[in-house]
Protein backbone atom coordinates (compact mmCIF):
# COMPACT_ATOMS: atom_id res chain seq x y z
CA UNK A 1 0.00 0.00 0.00
CA UNK A 2 1.35 3.12 -0.83
CA UNK A 3 1.14 6.21 1.56
CA UNK A 4 -0.29 9.40 1.01
CA UNK A 5 2.30 12.39 1.25
CA UNK A 6 1.07 15.85 1.71
CA UNK A 7 2.80 18.33 0.21
CA UNK A 8 3.76 21.64 1.05
CA UNK A 9 1.08 24.53 -0.26
CA UNK A 10 3.34 27.14 -2.34
CA UNK A 11 2.60 29.52 -5.60
CA UNK A 12 -1.62 28.61 -5.04
CA UNK A 13 -0.55 24.60 -5.39
CA UNK A 14 0.80 22.03 -3.41
CA UNK A 15 4.64 21.39 -3.94
CA UNK A 16 7.11 19.06 -2.95
CA UNK A 17 10.11 21.17 -1.94
CA UNK A 18 13.45 19.30 -2.39
CA UNK A 19 14.07 17.83 1.73
CA UNK A 20 12.88 14.03 1.48
CA UNK A 21 12.30 13.74 5.42
CA UNK A 22 8.57 13.01 6.32
CA UNK A 23 6.65 12.79 9.78
CA UNK A 24 3.83 10.15 10.09
CA UNK A 25 0.30 11.95 10.87
CA UNK A 26 -1.89 9.67 12.94
CA UNK A 27 -5.53 9.01 13.43
CA UNK A 28 -5.52 9.02 16.93
CA UNK A 29 -8.84 7.60 17.67
CA UNK A 30 -7.22 4.36 15.58
CA UNK A 31 -3.60 4.67 16.65
CA UNK A 32 -2.78 4.30 12.97
CA UNK A 33 -0.43 6.21 10.78
CA UNK A 34 -2.93 7.60 8.16
CA UNK A 35 -0.30 9.93 5.89
CA UNK A 36 3.06 11.18 5.68
CA UNK A 37 3.76 15.42 5.93
CA UNK A 38 6.61 16.69 4.48
CA UNK A 39 9.07 18.04 6.75
CA UNK A 40 10.71 21.50 5.01
CA UNK A 41 14.57 22.24 5.11
CA UNK A 42 16.06 25.51 5.41
CA UNK A 43 16.71 25.79 1.34
CA UNK A 44 13.32 25.09 1.10
CA UNK A 45 11.55 27.61 3.65
CA UNK A 46 13.51 30.02 1.53
CA UNK A 47 12.19 29.10 -1.41
CA UNK A 48 8.68 29.68 -0.04
CA UNK A 49 9.76 32.74 1.04
CA UNK A 50 11.16 33.88 -2.04
CA UNK A 51 7.28 33.21 -3.27
CA UNK A 52 5.77 34.85 -1.22
CA UNK A 53 7.54 38.20 -1.44
CA UNK A 54 7.12 38.32 -5.52
CA UNK A 55 2.90 38.05 -4.50
CA UNK A 56 3.26 40.60 -2.42
CA UNK A 57 3.62 43.44 -4.16
CA UNK A 58 0.27 42.74 -6.02
CA UNK A 59 -1.37 42.06 -2.95
CA UNK A 60 -0.09 44.82 -0.46
CA UNK A 61 -1.54 47.22 -3.51
CA UNK A 62 -4.68 46.04 -3.62
CA UNK A 63 -7.67 48.68 -3.17
CA UNK A 64 -9.24 47.55 0.77
CA UNK A 65 -12.75 47.14 -1.29
CA UNK A 66 -10.32 43.96 -3.54
CA UNK A 67 -9.10 42.60 0.08
CA UNK A 68 -12.09 42.75 2.18
CA UNK A 69 -14.15 41.22 -1.18
CA UNK A 70 -11.61 38.21 -0.24
CA UNK A 71 -12.52 37.87 2.72
CA UNK A 72 -16.06 38.00 2.35
CA UNK A 73 -15.93 34.92 -0.23
CA UNK A 74 -13.77 33.27 2.24
CA UNK A 75 -16.02 33.44 5.26
CA UNK A 76 -18.97 31.86 2.83
CA UNK A 77 -16.90 29.37 1.51
CA UNK A 78 -16.05 28.31 5.15
CA UNK A 79 -19.19 28.54 6.62
CA UNK A 80 -20.98 26.41 3.66
CA UNK A 81 -17.83 24.18 3.87
CA UNK A 82 -17.17 23.50 7.88
CA UNK A 83 -18.33 20.02 8.25
CA UNK A 84 -15.47 19.04 5.76
CA UNK A 85 -12.98 20.77 7.98
CA UNK A 86 -14.27 19.69 11.26
CA UNK A 87 -14.10 15.81 9.48
CA UNK A 88 -10.23 17.05 9.04
CA UNK A 89 -9.72 18.06 12.24
CA UNK A 90 -11.42 15.12 13.97
CA UNK A 91 -9.59 12.64 11.58
CA UNK A 92 -5.64 14.00 12.97
CA UNK A 93 -6.32 15.46 16.24
CA UNK A 94 -9.03 13.21 17.67
CA UNK A 95 -11.22 16.06 19.01
CA UNK A 96 -15.41 15.15 18.77
CA UNK A 97 -16.88 16.52 15.98
CA UNK A 98 -19.24 18.93 17.62
CA UNK A 99 -16.02 20.38 19.36
CA UNK A 100 -14.44 20.28 15.72
CA UNK A 101 -17.31 22.68 14.49
CA UNK A 102 -17.10 25.05 18.03
CA UNK A 103 -13.35 25.77 16.76
CA UNK A 104 -13.80 26.13 13.37
CA UNK A 105 -17.03 28.72 14.76
CA UNK A 106 -14.49 30.80 16.76
CA UNK A 107 -11.65 31.11 13.52
CA UNK A 108 -14.94 32.39 11.70
CA UNK A 109 -15.30 34.99 14.08
CA UNK A 110 -11.93 35.99 13.24
CA UNK A 111 -12.32 36.39 9.29
CA UNK A 112 -15.67 38.79 10.01
CA UNK A 113 -13.76 40.61 12.10
CA UNK A 114 -11.16 40.78 9.08
CA UNK A 115 -13.80 41.78 6.86
CA UNK A 116 -14.57 45.00 7.99
CA UNK A 117 -10.22 45.82 7.92
CA UNK A 118 -11.73 49.30 6.17
CA UNK A 119 -12.93 50.75 9.20
CA UNK A 120 -9.43 49.28 11.24
CA UNK A 121 -7.08 50.61 8.60
CA UNK A 122 -8.67 54.38 9.37
CA UNK A 123 -5.84 56.76 10.30
CA UNK A 124 -6.24 59.91 12.30
CA UNK A 125 -6.17 63.11 11.16
CA UNK A 126 -5.46 66.72 12.44
CA UNK A 127 -5.71 70.03 10.84
CA UNK A 128 -3.94 72.78 11.21
CA UNK A 129 -1.68 71.84 13.89
CA UNK A 130 0.45 74.81 12.96
CA UNK A 131 -0.49 77.11 10.35
CA UNK A 132 -1.24 75.79 7.32
CA UNK A 133 0.46 72.39 8.69
CA UNK A 134 -1.83 69.04 8.38
CA UNK A 135 -0.81 65.78 10.64
CA UNK A 136 -2.01 62.53 9.63
CA UNK A 137 -1.53 58.40 10.02
CA UNK A 138 -1.78 55.61 8.18
CA UNK A 139 -0.45 52.31 8.80
CA UNK A 140 0.61 49.71 6.15
CA UNK A 141 1.74 45.95 6.17
CA UNK A 142 4.83 44.67 7.32
CA UNK A 143 5.64 42.30 4.02
CA UNK A 144 6.16 38.88 4.40
CA UNK A 145 4.72 37.48 7.75
CA UNK A 146 5.32 33.32 9.64
CA UNK A 147 2.90 31.99 11.48
CA UNK A 148 3.99 29.04 13.29
CA UNK A 149 0.91 27.34 14.94
CA UNK A 150 0.39 23.98 17.60
CA UNK A 151 -1.24 21.22 17.02
CA UNK A 152 -4.27 21.72 19.86
CA UNK A 153 -6.23 24.11 17.13
CA UNK A 154 -5.08 23.06 13.73
CA UNK A 155 -7.68 25.44 12.15
CA UNK A 156 -8.64 28.13 14.99
CA UNK A 157 -5.23 29.42 15.72
CA UNK A 158 -4.40 29.90 11.99
CA UNK A 159 -7.30 31.71 11.43
CA UNK A 160 -6.88 34.11 14.14
CA UNK A 161 -3.37 35.33 12.59
CA UNK A 162 -3.32 34.80 9.04
CA UNK A 163 -7.63 36.28 8.41
CA UNK A 164 -5.94 39.86 9.51
CA UNK A 165 -3.04 39.41 8.37
CA UNK A 166 -3.83 38.94 4.59
CA UNK A 167 -6.43 41.60 5.09
CA UNK A 168 -4.61 43.91 6.30
CA UNK A 169 -2.29 43.48 3.21
CA UNK A 170 0.38 41.07 3.89
CA UNK A 171 2.03 37.78 2.40
CA UNK A 172 1.85 34.63 4.25
CA UNK A 173 4.30 31.60 5.22
CA UNK A 174 1.83 28.95 7.74
CA UNK A 175 4.25 26.57 9.69
CA UNK A 176 1.44 24.58 11.16
CA UNK A 177 1.85 21.88 13.70
CA UNK A 178 3.30 18.56 11.97
CA UNK A 179 0.85 16.54 14.07
CA UNK A 180 -2.52 17.59 12.25
CA UNK A 181 -0.83 19.56 9.22
CA UNK A 182 -4.13 19.24 6.57
CA UNK A 183 -6.61 21.61 7.87
CA UNK A 184 -4.19 24.08 7.07
CA UNK A 185 -3.47 23.10 3.20
CA UNK A 186 -7.15 22.24 3.25
CA UNK A 187 -7.82 26.14 4.24
CA UNK A 188 -5.30 27.14 1.42
CA UNK A 189 -7.20 25.95 -1.14
CA UNK A 190 -10.50 27.68 0.16
CA UNK A 191 -8.65 31.12 -0.06
CA UNK A 192 -7.34 30.29 -3.42
CA UNK A 193 -11.12 29.74 -4.20
CA UNK A 194 -11.98 32.81 -2.72
CA UNK A 195 -9.64 34.88 -5.04
CA UNK A 196 -7.10 35.18 -3.15
CA UNK A 197 -3.60 35.73 -5.55
CA UNK A 198 -1.35 32.84 -5.45
CA UNK A 199 1.54 32.88 -3.58
CA UNK A 200 0.21 35.33 -0.80
CA UNK A 201 -0.63 32.48 1.43
CA UNK A 202 1.87 29.90 1.50
CA UNK A 203 1.84 26.85 3.60
CA UNK A 204 5.31 24.88 4.36
CA UNK A 205 5.49 21.88 6.80
CA UNK A 206 7.98 20.87 8.98
CA UNK A 207 9.74 20.95 12.31
CA UNK A 208 12.30 23.00 14.22
CA UNK A 209 14.12 22.77 10.88
CA UNK A 210 11.39 24.34 8.99
CA UNK A 211 11.30 27.03 12.32
CA UNK A 212 14.38 28.07 12.36
CA UNK A 213 14.76 29.10 9.02
CA UNK A 214 11.74 31.12 9.41
CA UNK A 215 13.29 32.44 12.63
CA UNK A 216 16.23 33.49 11.15
CA UNK A 217 14.71 34.42 7.57
CA UNK A 218 15.59 38.47 6.69
CA UNK A 219 12.69 38.03 4.34
CA UNK A 220 10.14 37.60 7.15
CA UNK A 221 9.00 40.64 8.82
CA UNK A 222 6.95 39.13 11.74
CA UNK A 223 6.33 36.11 13.89
CA UNK A 224 3.49 34.67 15.23
CA UNK A 225 3.99 32.11 17.31
CA UNK A 226 1.61 29.53 19.66
CA UNK A 227 2.48 26.92 21.65
CA UNK A 228 4.34 25.42 24.54
CA UNK A 229 6.45 28.09 27.00
CA UNK A 230 9.99 26.77 26.33
CA UNK A 231 9.31 27.05 22.60
CA UNK A 232 7.40 30.26 23.10
CA UNK A 233 10.29 31.95 24.76
CA UNK A 234 13.07 30.57 22.02
CA UNK A 235 10.86 31.76 19.30
CA UNK A 236 10.60 35.49 20.77
CA UNK A 237 14.40 35.71 21.82
CA UNK A 238 15.32 33.82 18.43
CA UNK A 239 13.08 35.79 16.03
CA UNK A 240 13.22 39.16 18.09
CA UNK A 241 17.12 38.94 18.07
CA UNK A 242 16.56 38.77 13.98
CA UNK A 243 15.27 41.96 13.92
CA UNK A 244 11.43 40.79 13.89
CA UNK A 245 8.05 42.04 15.26
CA UNK A 246 7.37 38.88 17.07
CA UNK A 247 4.30 37.93 19.37
CA UNK A 248 4.65 34.66 21.17
CA UNK A 249 1.77 32.41 23.11
CA UNK A 250 2.47 29.96 25.44
CA UNK A 251 1.63 27.41 28.19
CA UNK A 252 -1.02 27.85 30.77
CA UNK A 253 -1.93 26.27 34.00
CA UNK A 254 -5.59 28.07 34.33
CA UNK A 255 -7.10 28.29 37.90
CA UNK A 256 -10.98 28.20 38.64
CA UNK A 257 -11.53 29.46 42.14
CA UNK A 258 -14.53 28.53 43.64
CA UNK A 259 -16.07 30.52 46.64
CA UNK A 260 -18.23 29.05 49.12
CA UNK A 261 -21.74 31.28 48.10
CA UNK A 262 -21.26 29.88 44.19
CA UNK A 263 -24.00 27.64 42.20
CA UNK A 264 -22.35 24.44 43.16
CA UNK A 265 -24.06 23.16 40.40
CA UNK A 266 -23.20 25.47 37.61
CA UNK A 267 -19.88 25.53 38.88
CA UNK A 268 -19.34 21.08 38.42
CA UNK A 269 -21.13 21.49 34.82
CA UNK A 270 -18.44 24.06 33.88
CA UNK A 271 -15.29 22.49 35.75
CA UNK A 272 -16.26 19.73 33.81
CA UNK A 273 -16.92 21.50 30.92
CA UNK A 274 -13.50 22.97 30.58
CA UNK A 275 -11.90 20.70 32.51
CA UNK A 276 -12.13 17.83 29.75
CA UNK A 277 -13.56 19.28 26.58
CA UNK A 278 -11.08 18.03 23.94
CA UNK A 279 -9.84 15.99 26.20
CA UNK A 280 -8.00 18.84 28.26
CA UNK A 281 -5.84 19.70 25.30
CA UNK A 282 -6.96 23.63 25.46
CA UNK A 283 -4.71 26.50 26.44
CA UNK A 284 -7.61 27.91 27.96
CA UNK A 285 -8.55 24.52 29.59
CA UNK A 286 -9.54 24.95 33.77
CA UNK A 287 -6.83 22.21 35.04
CA UNK A 288 -7.41 23.15 38.88
CA UNK A 289 -10.43 23.68 40.80
CA UNK A 290 -9.62 25.73 44.15
CA UNK A 291 -12.15 25.11 46.39
CA UNK A 292 -12.98 26.85 49.16
CA UNK A 293 -12.95 24.22 52.12
CA UNK A 294 -16.49 24.75 53.34
CA UNK A 295 -17.87 23.41 49.79
CA UNK A 296 -15.09 21.72 48.59
CA UNK A 297 -16.19 18.16 49.08
CA UNK A 298 -19.63 18.81 47.82
CA UNK A 299 -17.76 20.20 44.65
CA UNK A 300 -15.65 17.28 44.52
CA UNK A 301 -18.76 14.83 44.68
CA UNK A 302 -20.73 16.77 42.38
CA UNK A 303 -17.77 16.91 39.38
CA UNK A 304 -17.33 13.21 40.02
CA UNK A 305 -21.04 12.35 39.59
CA UNK A 306 -21.15 14.28 35.97
CA UNK A 307 -17.42 12.60 35.19
CA UNK A 308 -19.47 9.06 35.03
CA UNK A 309 -22.03 10.20 32.46
CA UNK A 310 -19.33 11.48 29.79
CA UNK A 311 -18.35 8.81 27.12
CA UNK A 312 -15.06 8.99 25.88
CA UNK A 313 -14.07 7.49 21.99
CA UNK A 314 -14.17 8.10 18.32
CA UNK A 315 -14.99 11.81 17.78
CA UNK A 316 -17.42 10.82 14.89
CA UNK A 317 -19.46 8.66 16.99
CA UNK A 318 -21.13 12.01 19.38
CA UNK A 319 -18.78 10.75 22.00
CA UNK A 320 -18.14 13.66 24.85
CA UNK A 321 -14.48 13.45 24.71
CA UNK A 322 -12.27 11.91 22.35
CA UNK A 323 -8.33 10.89 21.96
CA UNK A 324 -5.33 12.36 23.35
CA UNK A 325 -2.84 13.41 19.95
CA UNK A 326 -0.23 10.39 19.80
CA UNK A 327 0.30 7.61 22.37
CA UNK A 328 3.40 8.76 23.87
CA UNK A 329 2.01 12.16 24.70
CA UNK A 330 -1.32 9.96 25.97
CA UNK A 331 1.74 7.68 28.22
CA UNK A 332 3.37 11.21 29.68
CA UNK A 333 -0.30 11.89 30.72
CA UNK A 334 -1.32 8.92 32.40
CA UNK A 335 2.06 8.81 34.52
CA UNK A 336 0.87 11.88 36.49
CA UNK A 337 -1.72 9.90 37.74
CA UNK A 338 0.88 7.57 39.47
CA UNK A 339 2.93 10.93 40.34
CA UNK A 340 0.03 12.34 42.48
CA UNK A 341 -0.55 8.61 43.99
CA UNK A 342 2.71 9.28 45.48
CA UNK A 343 2.81 12.68 46.16
CA UNK A 344 -0.05 11.86 48.85
CA UNK A 345 -2.50 13.52 46.73
CA UNK A 346 -6.34 11.65 46.34
CA UNK A 347 -7.08 9.57 42.81
CA UNK A 348 -10.79 10.10 43.10
CA UNK A 349 -11.40 9.36 39.12
CA UNK A 350 -8.74 6.70 37.70
CA UNK A 351 -8.93 7.62 33.70
CA UNK A 352 -6.98 4.50 32.88
CA UNK A 353 -9.68 2.53 33.36
CA UNK A 354 -12.35 3.67 30.84
CA UNK A 355 -14.52 2.36 28.65
CA UNK A 356 -13.89 3.29 25.11
CA UNK A 357 -16.58 3.60 22.19
CA UNK A 358 -13.65 3.27 19.98
CA UNK A 359 -10.71 1.50 18.54
CA UNK A 360 -9.00 -0.40 21.10
CA UNK A 361 -5.67 1.17 19.57
CA UNK A 362 -6.84 4.60 20.37
CA UNK A 363 -4.57 6.67 22.37
CA UNK A 364 -7.30 6.94 24.80
CA UNK A 365 -7.59 8.06 28.81
CA UNK A 366 -10.52 8.91 30.46
CA UNK A 367 -11.60 11.56 32.76
CA UNK A 368 -9.24 11.55 35.59
CA UNK A 369 -9.94 13.60 39.09
CA UNK A 370 -7.26 14.35 41.44
CA UNK A 371 -8.53 15.63 44.97
CA UNK A 372 -6.10 17.43 47.58
CA UNK A 373 -3.05 17.76 45.32
CA UNK A 374 -0.34 19.14 46.88
CA UNK A 375 1.03 22.45 45.54
CA UNK A 376 4.70 21.06 45.52
CA UNK A 377 3.20 18.12 42.89
CA UNK A 378 4.39 17.92 39.62
CA UNK A 379 0.90 17.35 39.20
CA UNK A 380 0.19 20.94 40.12
CA UNK A 381 2.93 22.78 38.69
CA UNK A 382 2.96 20.93 35.02
CA UNK A 383 1.29 21.92 32.26
CA UNK A 384 -0.31 18.19 31.53
CA UNK A 385 -2.39 19.25 28.38
CA UNK A 386 -4.41 16.26 29.24
CA UNK A 387 -7.54 15.23 30.45
CA UNK A 388 -6.91 15.58 34.65
CA UNK A 389 -8.18 17.59 36.75
CA UNK A 390 -6.54 18.77 40.09
CA UNK A 391 -8.26 19.76 43.23
CA UNK A 392 -6.68 21.77 45.22
CA UNK A 393 -8.68 23.12 49.04
CA UNK A 394 -8.08 26.82 50.04
CA UNK A 395 -9.36 28.64 53.10
CA UNK A 396 -10.75 31.51 51.41
CA UNK A 397 -10.98 34.22 48.66
CA UNK A 398 -7.36 35.28 49.47
CA UNK A 399 -5.58 32.14 49.60
CA UNK A 400 -6.73 31.00 46.69
CA UNK A 401 -5.81 34.69 44.62
CA UNK A 402 -2.34 34.21 46.43
CA UNK A 403 -2.19 30.80 44.44
CA UNK A 404 -3.39 32.11 41.22
CA UNK A 405 -1.03 35.31 41.25
CA UNK A 406 2.03 33.03 42.16
CA UNK A 407 1.79 30.75 39.07
CA UNK A 408 4.38 31.16 36.99
CA UNK A 409 1.52 31.32 33.82
CA UNK A 410 -1.14 34.29 33.19
CA UNK A 411 -3.22 32.71 30.66
CA UNK A 412 -6.75 32.55 32.06
CA UNK A 413 -8.32 32.29 35.06
CA UNK A 414 -12.02 32.21 36.65
CA UNK A 415 -14.02 33.30 39.47
CA UNK A 416 -17.29 31.00 40.30
CA UNK A 417 -19.30 33.21 43.27
CA UNK A 418 -22.43 35.29 43.55
CA UNK A 419 -20.90 37.93 45.20
CA UNK A 420 -20.36 40.47 42.72
CA UNK A 421 -18.26 42.85 45.58
CA UNK A 422 -15.59 39.33 45.06
CA UNK A 423 -15.68 39.38 41.42
CA UNK A 424 -14.76 43.06 41.19
CA UNK A 425 -11.73 42.66 43.25
CA UNK A 426 -11.19 39.25 41.82
CA UNK A 427 -10.77 41.25 38.38
CA UNK A 428 -8.87 43.57 39.86
CA UNK A 429 -6.10 41.49 41.44
CA UNK A 430 -5.03 38.99 39.74
CA UNK A 431 -2.13 38.95 37.31
CA UNK A 432 -4.33 37.07 34.26
CA UNK A 433 -4.49 38.14 30.97
CA UNK A 434 -7.76 36.44 30.22
CA UNK A 435 -10.88 36.36 33.04
CA UNK A 436 -14.04 34.60 33.11
CA UNK A 437 -16.58 35.35 36.08
CA UNK A 438 -18.71 32.30 36.27
CA UNK A 439 -17.50 31.80 32.60
CA UNK A 440 -15.07 28.98 32.83
CA UNK A 441 -13.27 29.44 29.23
CA UNK A 442 -12.92 33.35 28.45
CA UNK A 443 -11.75 33.00 25.21
CA UNK A 444 -12.57 37.25 23.90
CA UNK A 445 -14.80 37.78 21.00
CA UNK A 446 -13.01 38.23 18.07
CA UNK A 447 -13.20 42.53 18.73
CA UNK A 448 -11.23 42.02 21.58
CA UNK A 449 -7.99 40.54 22.05
CA UNK A 450 -6.30 37.08 23.25
CA UNK A 451 -3.39 36.91 25.51
CA UNK A 452 -2.15 36.06 28.35
CA UNK A 453 0.25 37.58 31.30
CA UNK A 454 3.57 35.90 32.22
CA UNK A 455 5.16 33.08 30.45
CA UNK A 456 2.31 32.64 28.83
CA UNK A 457 3.01 35.44 26.25
CA UNK A 458 5.89 36.74 24.98
CA UNK A 459 5.83 40.03 23.33
CA UNK A 460 3.55 43.59 23.02
CA UNK A 461 0.70 42.02 21.26
CA UNK A 462 -2.09 40.21 21.82
CA UNK A 463 -3.78 37.74 19.18
CA UNK A 464 -6.64 39.22 16.87
CA UNK A 465 -9.05 41.87 17.51
CA UNK A 466 -7.32 45.32 17.35
CA UNK A 467 -3.82 44.15 18.74
CA UNK A 468 -3.36 41.96 15.80
CA UNK A 469 -4.53 44.49 13.03
CA UNK A 470 -2.02 46.73 15.03
CA UNK A 471 0.39 43.77 15.02
CA UNK A 472 0.18 43.02 11.40
CA UNK A 473 0.45 47.10 10.69
CA UNK A 474 3.40 49.33 10.81
CA UNK A 475 2.19 53.27 11.44
CA UNK A 476 3.50 56.07 9.88
CA UNK A 477 3.08 59.16 10.98
CA UNK A 478 2.78 62.26 8.23
CA UNK A 479 3.25 66.01 8.29
CA UNK A 480 2.14 67.94 5.63
CA UNK A 481 2.06 71.42 4.30
CA UNK A 482 0.87 72.80 0.73
CA UNK A 483 3.70 75.26 0.24
CA UNK A 484 2.75 79.33 -0.71
CA UNK A 485 5.13 81.88 -1.23
CA UNK A 486 4.85 83.14 2.64
CA UNK A 487 6.58 80.33 3.57
CA UNK A 488 9.75 81.04 2.21
CA UNK A 489 13.12 81.72 4.18
CA UNK A 490 16.40 80.02 5.83
CA UNK A 491 15.70 79.03 9.50
CA UNK A 492 17.72 76.48 10.91
CA UNK A 493 15.89 76.37 14.41
CA UNK A 494 14.21 73.41 15.58
CA UNK A 495 10.58 73.18 13.88
CA UNK A 496 7.91 75.09 16.32
CA UNK A 497 4.37 75.82 15.85
CA UNK A 498 3.55 78.79 14.71
P1 LIG B 1 4.80 22.90 20.72
O1 LIG B 1 5.47 24.03 21.42
O2 LIG B 1 5.36 21.54 20.86
O3 LIG B 1 4.74 23.19 19.14
C1 LIG B 1 4.24 24.41 18.62
C2 LIG B 1 4.90 24.66 17.27
O4 LIG B 1 6.32 24.79 17.45
C3 LIG B 1 4.68 23.54 16.27
O5 LIG B 1 4.45 24.10 15.00
C4 LIG B 1 6.00 22.77 16.30
O6 LIG B 1 6.31 22.18 15.07
C5 LIG B 1 7.02 23.83 16.66
N1 LIG B 1 8.11 23.31 17.48
C6 LIG B 1 8.08 22.27 18.35
N2 LIG B 1 9.28 22.09 18.91
C7 LIG B 1 10.11 23.02 18.40
C8 LIG B 1 11.49 23.34 18.60
N3 LIG B 1 12.24 22.67 19.44
N4 LIG B 1 11.99 24.39 17.91
C9 LIG B 1 11.24 25.09 17.05
N5 LIG B 1 9.93 24.82 16.83
C10 LIG B 1 9.37 23.81 17.49
O7 LIG B 1 3.26 22.95 21.19
P2 LIG B 1 2.11 21.89 20.85
O8 LIG B 1 2.35 20.66 21.65
O9 LIG B 1 1.91 21.79 19.39
O10 LIG B 1 0.85 22.68 21.44
C11 LIG B 1 0.46 22.63 22.77
C12 LIG B 1 0.98 23.81 23.55
O11 LIG B 1 0.51 25.02 22.96
C13 LIG B 1 0.49 23.85 24.99
O12 LIG B 1 1.55 24.25 25.81
C14 LIG B 1 -0.60 24.89 24.96
O13 LIG B 1 -0.87 25.53 26.19
C15 LIG B 1 -0.05 25.86 23.98
N6 LIG B 1 -1.10 26.69 23.42
C16 LIG B 1 -1.17 27.98 23.83
C17 LIG B 1 -2.18 28.79 23.36
C18 LIG B 1 -2.28 30.21 23.79
O14 LIG B 1 -3.06 30.92 23.21
N7 LIG B 1 -1.53 30.67 24.77
C19 LIG B 1 -3.12 28.28 22.45
C20 LIG B 1 -3.01 26.95 22.04
C21 LIG B 1 -1.99 26.17 22.53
Amino acid sequence: MTTTILDHWVGGAPWPGASDRTSPVYNPALGRVQKEVRLASAGDVDAVVGVAHEALTQWRGASISKRQGVMFAFRELLNARKQELAEILTAEHGKVLSDALGEIARGMEVVEFACGVGHLTKGAYSENVSTDVDVYTLRQPLGVVGIISPFNFPAMVPLWFFSIALAAGNAVVLKPSEKDPSAANWMAALLREAGLPDGVFNVVHGDKQAVDALLEHPGIAAISFVGSTPIAKYVYETATGHGKRVQALGGAKNHMLVLPDADLDLAADAAVNAGFGSAGERCMAVSVVLAVDAVADQLVAKVAERMATLRTGDGTRGCDMGPLITGPHRDKVASYIDVAAADGATVVVDGRGVTVDGDPNGFWLGPTLIDRVPTSSSVYSDEIFGPVLSIVRVDGYEHGVEMINASPYGNGTAIFTNDGGAARRFQREVTVGMIGINVPIPVPVAYHSFGGWKASLFGDAKAYGPHGFDFYTAEKAITSRWLDPSHGGLNLGFPQHT
